[in-house]
């Protein structure tokens, strides 16, 4: 197995890991683009959200409600952001889905 997020899911390359359950792993971003960077990974390998399943849903739905549940222990109580970077065009450079959550400044919109 290559994929580098399959590798910190499963221990063989250590990360800041702060928070795990049965499907997924929440670590801090390597380069944090904000005060809190989390990076929530599903234990099992999607290359991508254009190859998540319908066998997915509730998986897609579980990041999602992690990464609040990680904002508000977080104290991002003025908001966050979160983005799921996909393909070359959305700036993806890791092939293992992950969700980042961004917080503790303020972001703009439209995104660069
Ligand atoms: P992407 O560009 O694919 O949406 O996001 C990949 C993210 O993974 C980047 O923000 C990058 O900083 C982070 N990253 C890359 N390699 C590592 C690593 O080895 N450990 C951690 N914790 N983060 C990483
Ligand atoms: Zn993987």
């Amino acid at each position: 197995m290559s994929c580098l997020f399959c590798k910190i899911v499963d221990g063989s390359i250590p990360a800041k890991h702060v928070y795990d359950d049965e499907l997924c792993v929440a670590i801090a971003d390597i380069h944090p683009q904000s005060p809190t960077h989390l990076l929530v990974l599903p234990r099992k390998h999607i290359s991508s959200l254009a190859n998540a399943a319908a066998e997915d849903q509730a998986l897609l739905g579980h990041l999602l409600l992690t990464a609040n549940a990680l904002a508000q222990q977080s104290g991002l109580v003025n908001g966050y952001r979160t983005v799921i970077n996909t393909g070359d065009d959305g700036g993806q450079t890791v092939d293992h889905l992950h969700l980042h959550l961004l917080g503790g400044r303020e972001y703009g919109w439209p995104p660069g």
